[in-house]
This record gives structure tokens, C-alpha cells and sequence, in this order.
């Protein structure tokens, strides 16, 4: 042992110590760093274990009156001013010597001598190993802080003997209380219990208390704010050898947004279960084998089964004998085209072995995870198909009538033509023998009978304009050359020939600019365009005739306007002057027949097309006309199988 001092001991202070070889036994026995300094801080005594610890830790050997602050680190200097100076002051001192991998607690306490301070003791003991202790359980109990934030789970400690009770922080929180707010308890803890829950929770506590079995449940808390949330609660009773219980401790985790998430899934799947359960179709899944594995209950109105009476079933047992190859092709379609619908038509046998027919479509979902099935949806089209064969048969009738009517129609065009091409040759010795009179007894006859000769030529001549007409109308209808592109300037130039001699008596004028050319025959438009450009020249107002000839191609017709400045037709009669010898005019006013436009209708609707009228704007009307384009013929349509 070195015991090395300024002075003895018992020099510097005779009364106090009176034995020095006690001291030096005492302070070379202990363990403990010891040093002793005077008031200004000069080493006066020191201990083996402090020259070693000194050595170790600061490279430098302690000696008798050296100054102590040699052996502190510049870090530690300030803290240890106020410690020496509070020392010096009669107050004893704990402090945290920190070197680097160990922690030193120092001592100083003040050596009195008749009320002064004589003398610094400082002690020092490693507490290295507690320090590293006291930090891990700080740092797990923050790691657990962490942990149960995160996690949102709090833990509970019910210390039965004491009936004290402990909450973590994070307990507080899930309870919507500040941590440390309230004073934890188990009745408090019950406070915050749904009411509902209260019963389940004392059975399952008092469960465990008498088996020591641990506990899980779902339980429902209303927080502080009211908010309902929902724990999963674990917890254990612990026992001591006796079997007496000491302790339960026991977690809340809040399970509210897992929870709040299943319970809408549940919704859903209700809404979707209802969707299928409710709905006029039937549902039907059919695994790999086609096989039934699900039928919704729309099975027992379509098919008059039960689900269970058709579980299992091979779907083709239920299809009408006929109409099953199609169908196990159809599969076999399906099968290849994973999530394509595909849509079909058949007979299934109904449980009273009628037929009836629907239309499925099945999906081959057999790759989705949670269906691994085909789902076929069932609609009964029996109503359908019956309107089909009703429409069917109606389409018949009408297509034997329609030619019925046609065939009569042509007999009628064929007697209207040939009456009135018969009609012509005795008119013809009419007029012609009247002329012959009226010239023979020219001066002979008194002006009554010539009056009477005049009136019969007159009628002779309108009689043959009407069978005129009336031919060229029954002819309208026929169909007698080929329909081939005609140019329609072209058949204006025509018919601007025709009327030359009074456009030109008239002042009038014929507008027109490059028509489009329309697939037609070209005598029909020639007719058509003359009968509407005649009249609009007869039926001229004051000024001079002015008609504008306008055509445009759309995409299913061609569209013609012919614009005159006359007279103009009153809206209430623009329909009917296309009815055959409907006139708004007395002969005497304008002569006509009465024709003209009925048979301008009968060629535009040969075509497909339409014919009106709107009035002109200022003076006059508009005819309107279109020519449909020849449609392609319509290419099969691929029936469902
Ligand atoms: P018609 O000219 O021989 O009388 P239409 O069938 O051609 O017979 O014409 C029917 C009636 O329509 C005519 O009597 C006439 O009153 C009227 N009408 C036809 N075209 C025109 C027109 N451009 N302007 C005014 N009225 C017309």
C-alpha cells in the first residue's frame, strides 16, 4: 500500500486523529478511489486504487501536493468548479465522472475541523455496469413506448394483493385520456367499457382469475370523446407457487380501422349476395369439370329446382338434348378465352321436363383467385323468342300480302296504261271529226253549233292531256331501263331545251351549277325535273320567272332544292298537291290535269327518296327532293349459337 502524504496526519491535526495507523489502515483497505485534498484543492492523501485509477485513466501518477485539477478533463472542469465550491462551502457532493467507457461516481464531501473545512475528501466508486443497466431499461421502456404507439396497443397491471393498478402512456391515449391524467383503477378501467361488453368482460376476468388461464377477446371501449373503438384484449393472471394470484397484466390493442374495414366488406359482399340473390337471373358457377357449384335462387322460378337439387350436377344434364353440342363447344370457346363473355342462346329442361328457352353468358374466371370458376348468367328469353316467332310469322303474312298488293298494283298501272292508250285512238276520231265538221259547215252553222263544236274540240284536247298524263303516271311506277349514274346537269340542259321558247317569251331564267350525277333511270329524272321546272315557269307570279336548281350528295342521298319565285303554295296545301289531281288552280285560271307532282312523287319514292315543300324566302316555293343511293346488300349477320 502507498500511503503517501503532504504532512502526517495526525501532525496536521493531532486532536481529530488520533490514530493514524488506523486511518492508513482504513484508507489503504478500502476498494474505493480515495483522495484527499486541502481547501486549495492540492492532493494531501491518496490511496493505492486512486494512483492506479489515476495512472489508467489520465497517463499521469497522483502526487502529494500536486493541484487535483490536473486530473480532470477540460469537460468535466466546470461541473467540478461548482462541485469543489460547493464542498468547500460544507455541502457534501454527488457527481458523474464520464470517461470514456466508464462512469465514475465521485463523492466530495467537506473535512470539517471545528466548524471549517479543512479538508476534501473524494471517493470514487465505478458504476460503469449500473449506468449501462439503468440505460438499457431506459432505452427498452422507450423502445416499448415505441412499440405500443405504433402498434397502438397499451398494456394494463393490476397488482391484485394491493388493488393498484398501472397504465401505459399509450394506454391512456387509446382510453382518449392525456398520459398520467387519471389515476388508473379498475373501476375507472370499467368506466370506459361499452355497456354491452360489461358482462363478457367479467365473465372472461373471472374465468381466469379461477383457472389462471390467459384471456383474448374483442371488446368495444367508448373513449373519453365518446368514440367507439374496438380492442383485442390479451391478458394472464400471474400466480405465485401457492396458486395464489399476484398479478394480471394484459394488453389493449385497438382494432378499430381493422374493424370498421371487414365490417364494410361485409356490407359489400351483403350487397353484392343480394344483388345475386335478388336478381331475375340465375347465377350459376361451374368448375373445370362443368360441373354446378353455385345456383342462385332465380334456379327455382327459371327451372323449378332447388339449389341443392342441382348441386353438382353436370350442366349439360339441364340443356335441351338438341342444343347441347352447340353448348359444349361453346364451353370449350370459353375455356380458351379466360375473361372474354361469350353469349349464347338455348333450351334448358325445366324439372317438368318442359323446355324453355334463355340466354347465358359465361365468363371463364377460372384464373381469379377466390372464383376459380366459370359464372354463367341465365336470363329467361322465352317471352323474346316467342315475339320473335310471332313477329316472324307476321313478317310472312305481311311479305304475302305485300306482294299481293304489288302484283295487284301492277295489274292496275297495266289497265290504267292500257285503258288510256285505248282511249286515244276513239278521242282521237273525236276531235279529229269534229274538226272535220266544225270545216265542212264552216259558215253554215249558226254560232251556237259552232260554240257547241269549240267546247267539244276544247274537252277532246283536255281529255287527251289527262289520258296523256295518266299514261306517263302509270309508267312512272315501272321500271324500264337501268338504273346507271346520270349526270343530273345534264338532264337540265335537257330540260332547259324543253321550256327555251318560254323562258324566253317570259324573261325567265334557269339557274344551275354543276348537280351531282345520282344512279337512276335517266327518263325518270328528265320527267321529274320537268314536271317542277313546268310548273314553276306556269305558275310564275308577276315578274319575270327566276328558278334556281340546286343538288348536294350526302352519305345516303342525294339532296335537290328547286327554288321558283312564283306564286308560291300556302303551307296547310304543301301535302296534298301531291295527291294525283289535287290542284289549288281552276282550268280557268291555270290549265293542268292534276298530275304533274303526283308523279314526280311516284318516281322520288322508286328511289327511296322523299319530296316536299317549304315555302321561298321571299316569294314563291322550294321543292325539295332526294334520291336514296342503292344500299350494299346486308352480309349475313352470325346468329348467336
Ligand atoms: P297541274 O299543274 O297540272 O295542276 P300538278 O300536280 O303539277 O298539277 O300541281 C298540282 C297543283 O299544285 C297545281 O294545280 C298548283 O296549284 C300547285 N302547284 C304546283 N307547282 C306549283 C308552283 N311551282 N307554284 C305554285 N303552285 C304550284
Amino acid at each position: 500500500m502507498i500511503l503517501k502524504t503532504k504532512q502526517p496526519l495526525n501532525q496536521a491535526s493531532p486532536g481529530t486523529y488520533s490514530s493514524p495507523q488506523l486511518l492508513d489502515l482504513f484508507i489503504g483497505s478500502t476498494l474505493e478511489v480515495f483522495i484527499l485534498v486541502d481547501t486549495s484543492l492540492d492532493i494531501v492523501v491518496f490511496n493505492n486504487v486512486a494512483y492506479r485509477a489515476a495512472l489508467k485513466f489520465t497517463g499521469k501518477e497522483l502526487k502529494v501536493r500536486s493541484s487535483i485539477l490536473n486530473f480532470i478533463t477540460p469537460e468535466q472542469k466546470i461541473a467540478l468548479d461548482t462541485v469543489f465550491s460547493l464542498a468547500l462551502k460544507g455541502a457534501s457532493t454527488k457527481f458523474k465522472y464520464h470517461l470514456p467507457n466508464i462512469t465514475f461516481q465521485l463523492t466530495v464531501m467537506p473535512v470539517l475541523e471545528e466548524f471549517e473545512v479543512r479538508f476534501l475528501s473524494l471517493t470514487c466508486i465505478d458504476i460503469t455496469g449500473e449506468e449501462n443497466a439503468l440505460l438499457k431499461i431506459s432505452a427498452e421502456r422507450q423502445l416499448l413506448k415505441l412499440a405500443e404507439s405504433i402498434s397502438n396497443m397499451g398494456s394494463w397491471e393490476w397488482d391484485i394483493p394491493n388493488d393498484r393498478v398501472a397504465w401505459s402512456d399509450e394506454l391512456y391515449r387509446l382510453l382518449g385520456l392525456q398520459p398520467g391524467r387519471a389515476t388508473p383503477s379498475k373501476d375507472l378501467g370499467f368506466e370506459f367499457l361499452y355497456p354491452g361488453d360489461l358482462q363478457l368482460v367479467e365473465k372472461t376476468l373471472s374465468h381466469s382469475f379461477k383457472t389462471g388461464e390467459p384471456f383474448n377477446e374483442e371488446i368495444r371501449i367508448l373513449a373519453h370523446d365518446g368514440q367507439l373503438k374496438y380492442m383485442y384484449c390479451q391478458g394472464v393472471v400471474l400466480r405465485n407457487a401457492a396458486g395464489r394470484n399476484l398479478k394480471m397484466i394484459g394488453t389493449f390493442h385497438d382494432i378499430t380501422n381493422k374493424k370498421l374495414l371487414e365490417e364494410s366488406i361485409k356490407r359489400k359482399d351483403l350487397r353484392f349476395q343480394s344483388l345475386i340473390e335478388y336478381s331475375g337471373d340465375l347465377i350459376l358457377q361451374v368448375n373445370q369439370a362443368r360441373e354446378i357449384v353455385y345456383a342462385s335462387p332465380a334456379l327455382f322460378d327459371m327451372m323449378g329446382l332447388r339449389p341443392d337439387e342441382i348441386m353438382g350436377d353436370r350442366m349439360g344434364l339441364h340443356v335441351y338434348p338438341e342444343d347441347l353440342p352447340r353448348l359444349i363447344k361453346a364451353f370449350e370457346n370459353m375455356v380458351e378465352n379466360p375473361g372474354v363473355p361469350f353469349t349464347y342462346e338455348y333450351r334448358v329442361v325445366r324439372k317438368d321436363g318442359s323446355n324453355l328457352w334463355v340466354e347465358g353468358t359465361i365468363t371463364n374466371l377460372f384464373d381469379v383467385p377466390g372464383v376459380e370458376t366459370a359464372v354463367l348468367n341465365q336470363r329467361d328469353i322465352s317471352q323474346r323468342k316467342e315475339s320473335e316467332r310471332l313477329l316472324q310469322q307476321l313478317n310472312e303474312t305481311l311479305e304475302v300480302r305485300a306482294s299481293r298488293l304489288s302484283s295487284s298494283n301492277v295489274e292496275l298501272e297495266r289497265f290504267a296504261y292500257v285503258a288510256s292508250h285505248d282511249l286515244q285512238e276513239p278521242l282521237r276520231m273525236i276531235s279529229s271529226f269534229m274538226q272535220l265538221l266544225s270545216q265542212k259547215y264552216e259558215g253554215q252553222l249558226d254560232e251556237k253549233a259552232q260554240q257547241y263544236i269549240h267546247y267539244a274540240v276544247d274537252g277532246a284536247g283536255r281529255m287527251k292531256n289527262l289520258i296523256n298524263d295518266l299514261l306517263e303516271y302509270s309508267r312512272a311506277g315501272l321500271k324500264s331501263g337501268a338504273r346507271i349514274p346520270v349526270d343530273m346537269t345534264e338532264v337540265l340542259k335537257t330540260v332547259a331545251l324543253v321550256f327555251k321558247d318560254q323562258l324566253t317569251s317570259t324573261n325567265g331564267k334557269l339557274i344551275y351549277d354543276n348537280l351531282p350525277a345520282v344512279i337512276a333511270e335517266k327518263s325518270q329524272m328528265i320527267s321529274l325535273v320537268q314536271n317542277l321546272v313546268g310548273n314553276a315557269i306556269k305558275y310564275k307570279g308577276e315578274t319575270a320567272p327566276v328558278i334556281t336548281i340546286r343538288g348536294k350528295e350526302k352519305e345516303k342521298e342525294w339532296l335537290f332544292e328547286v327554288e321558283d319565285n312564283g306564286i308560291g303554295i300556302p303551307p296547310g296545301s304543301a301535302e296534298q298537291v301531291f295527291n294525283i289531281f289535287q290542284r289549288l288552280h281552276s282550268k280557268n285560271e291555270f290549265e293542268g290535269t292534276g298530275i304533274g307532282l303526283s308523279i314526280c312523287k311516284k318516281i322520288v319514292e322508286g328511289y327511296g327518296g322523299r319530296i316536299w315543300i317549304t315555302p321561298a324566302s321571299v316569294n314563291g316555293s322550294i321543292f325539295h327532293f332526294s334520291i336514296s343511293k342503292p344500299q350494299p346488300v346486308a352480309g349475313q349477320i352470325t346468329n348467336l349459337v
